[in-house]
């Protein structure tokens, strides 16, 4: 199986996305703040300008009627100075109380000629004052509102409007004075809703505050405006806004001017922003409140999401890894499989021998790991013979090669006792073995074989370059199988072996049964027939044997078969077929050999034969004696195996009956 990547948003990927939605959401939030803060601007100075509007209207309606007053008295005084006194009370009358402070005329040399006021005629002296000097420099008629002034006696504050007497002869008549409390001017401040930090001043354009409500008003009034107030710039428009620091330190304001058409004076209304924007402020922190809440729930998530992508990773790294290594041990497995499977239909195999069989095993396991040499060894004493191997063509190594056992690394492996394995025999204890060199070894495995739980040898597998991967314990299992297998495989072949001896060899003699006696006549009776070779045939019999049982006993009646076997066999030749038919009697095929070559060894054999003397065991020097008799015959053309036998039979019947220890040969009927 293909190992995924592992899947999900990036690190990076992360923070981007929150950096992203931090940022969408602070570029909305401080839209929303300046949104909010223009508004509430916009809504203040349109506000603030309605406010000087009114204030305004307000003051110029005072101004106008203490200027009516004035025209009007003036007129009076022109015409009837007596009447002037009452005509004062009576419009003074139809001010409040508290707002008229006094109505008098200065005369020419700067003293008061009348007053409202008792006493004031008398002491009051103005000469000085800065109003009195203007009228009576200037010719033109206006309207002049002085800096207010604090009474000398009473201490309150008092606001001078004047204007110049002209005699009817063009002389300067002196200066007509209406003083009212200045607060009657900034009243309108009571009425409108200007906070605690706001207020409304009447300024003349000297810069002098005349009147004053609100905030600080007492500190102010008489006092010059803050620096650069743009109503007193020479070219201002009449109406106007700005913001201001206030002189008081009460902060920041707000304010509208609207100057008077007709008299040298403006009237301010200011707002203190503190109050302007009191409800902004808090929108403003309750947002960006809940945005830096937002902002660390974003934060918070994040890190939260890293840490859960990051475990996640971790998670399906490990995930591939498991698959990875899964899908190795599966394919080892598969091999391992393959390798048990054909080492099974091997171990099935019929017919096969043992030495095919083990060397298909040393070619699977070879294969199986990809080593180019595959041996199976026999082991006795110092001695390390190759008996089967799978090696590539011309190499040292072929069965039947005799090593010494120390200079293998078999050695080691039959040590252990276990499987011996190295992937890298350069880099393994045995690098300096001899045999690294003189096999040019770079890789190893080997096991220990044993047969029937006896040491047999070792079955190793081996290469000149080191092995490409690990050895496993699949692989330490596949040795042992194919060990335990190979040591089945070579008892099966020990036994069959044995059996075979047994079925085709007499087990008192050791020359061959009757019937695989047989077998091999008939093989070289149609060999003989095939190739036109001679053929001939001795039957023997032990003369009397009968009687040496009866004398020295059945034991030594086998001593004698022994015996015999033994001499006649040194007297043949290997091509030559030797059985035992039966009891005392045995039978000789001779290829190769005609009638007279049989007779001659026939005539030598028996003559041997006579000269044995088998000892009996006790009697140190006595010896049993025996003679034989023979029948010989050879083959014709027109033979069978069977009348052959019984031709040799006749002869040997006939060797007996002419008085035994003798040779008869019967040549075949014409
Ligand atoms: P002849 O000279 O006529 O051949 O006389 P003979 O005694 O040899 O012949 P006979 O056939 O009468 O006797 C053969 C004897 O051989 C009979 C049997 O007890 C004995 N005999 C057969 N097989 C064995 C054997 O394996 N060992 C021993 N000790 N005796 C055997
Ligand atoms: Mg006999
Ligand atoms: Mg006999």
């Amino acid at each position: 199986m293909p190992s995924r990547p592992p899947s999900g948003l990036s690190p990076a990927a992360l923070v981007l996305t929150a950096v992203l939605l931090v940022g969408a959401l602070w570029g909305v939030l401080v839209f929303e703040v300046e949104r909010s803060y223009r508004e509430t601007s916009a809504a203040a100075s349109t506000n603030v300008a309605n406010l000087a509007l009114a204030a305004e209207k307000h003051v110029s309606s005072i101004i106008r009627d203490v200027d009516h007053s004035l025209l009007l008295l003036r007129d009076e005084w022109l015409d009837d100075h007596a009447d002037f006194l009452k005509k004062a009370t009576i419009l003074g009358s139809a001010y409040q109380s508290d707002i008229l402070v006094q109505i008098g005329i200065i005369g020419p040399d700067g003293r008061f000629a009348a007053s409202n006021l008792a006493g004031v005629t008398d002491s009051a002296e103005v000469n000085g004052r800065e109003y009195f000097a203007f009228h009576r420099d200037h010719i033109q008629d206006t309207l002049r509102v002085s800096p207010p002034l604090r009474g000398r006696v009473t201490g309150l504050w008092s606001l001078r409007f004047t204007r110049r007497i002209t005699n009817r002869d063009g002389s300067f008549g002196g200066v007509i004075v209406i003083s009212i409390d200045p607060e009657h001017l900034s009243r309108f401040y009571q009425e409108a809703d200007l906070g605690n930090h706001g207020f409304i001043a009447l300024v003349g354009l000297d810069g002098i505050i005349r009147a004053r409500g609100g905030m600080a008003s007492d500190l102010r009034i008489g006092k010059q405006v803050g620096p650069g107030r743009p109503y007193l710039e020479p070219n201002a428009p009449l109406v106007g806004g700005y913001r201001a620091q206030s002189v008081t330190g009460s902060g920041t304001y707000l304010a509208a001017y609207r100057r008077l058409a007709e008299y040298p004076l403006v009237v301010v209304v200011a707002l203190g922003e503190s109050e302007v924007f009191a409800a902004h402020n808090e929108r403003r922190t309750s947002l960006f409140v809940g945005g830096g809440g937002l902002t660390l729930l974003i934060m918070l998530g994040t890190a939260l999401l890293m840490r859960a992508t990051r475990a996640n990773r971790r998670y399906q790294i490990a995930l591939a890894d498991d698959a990875r290594r899964l899908a190795g041990q599966r394919q080892r497995l598969a091999i391992v499989n393959r390798s048990l499977r054909l080492l099974n239909d091997i171990a099935a195999l019929g017919g096969s021998n043992a030495r095919e069989k083990l060397k298909s095993a040393l070619n699977l396991g070879a294969e199986h790991f990809g080593l180019e040499l595959g041996v199976l060894s026999r082991v006795t004493g110092d001695d390390f013979t190759v008996e089967h191997c799978f090696a590539p063509p011309g190499h040292a190594v072929a069965p039947g090669a005799v090593f010494d056992l120390e200079n293998t690394f078999c050695a080691a492996t039959l040590n252990t006792r276990n499987v011996l394995a190295l992937g890298d025999v350069a880099a393994s204890p045995l690098a300096d073995h001899p045999s690294r060199k003189a096999f040019g070894l770079g890789a190893y495995i080997g096991v220990p074989l044993s047969v029937q739980g006896q040491p047999y040898g070792t079955i190793c597998f081996a290469s000149p370059s080191a092995y490409a991967g690990e050895f496993d314990d699949q692989d330490f299992e596949f040795m042992r199988l194919l060990s335990r297998w190979a040591g089945q495989v070579l008892n099966e072949e020990r036994v069959n072996q044995e059996l075979h001896r047994l079925a085709t060899t007499d087990s008192l003699t050791g020359v061959l049964t009757r019937r695989h006696f047989l077998e091999l006549a008939g093989r070289e009776f149609q060999r003989a027939r095939r190739y036109g070779h001679h053929l001939s045939l001795l039957m023997i019999d032990v003369d009397h044997f009968k009687r040496i049982n009866d004398t020295y006993g059945h034991q030594i009646g086998d001593e004698v078969l022994i015996a015999l076997a033994s001499v006649a066999q040194s007297a043949l030749r290997d091509s030559d077929v030797f059985g035992r038919l039966g009891g005392e009697e045995f039978a000789v095929l001779l290829t190769d050999t005609d009638g007279k070559g049989a007779r001659d060894l026939a005539e030598r054999l028996r003559e041997a034969v006579s000269k044995v003397q088998v000892p009996i065991r006790g009697t140190m020097l006595d010896f049993v004696g025996l003679t034989v008799s023979v029948g010989v015959t050879e083959v014709t053309d027109s033979d069978s195996l069977d009348v052959l036998l019984h031709r040799a039979d006749l002869a040997l019947y006939d060797s007996k009956k002419s008085g035994r220890n003798r040779v008869t040969w019967v040549a075949a009927p014409r």
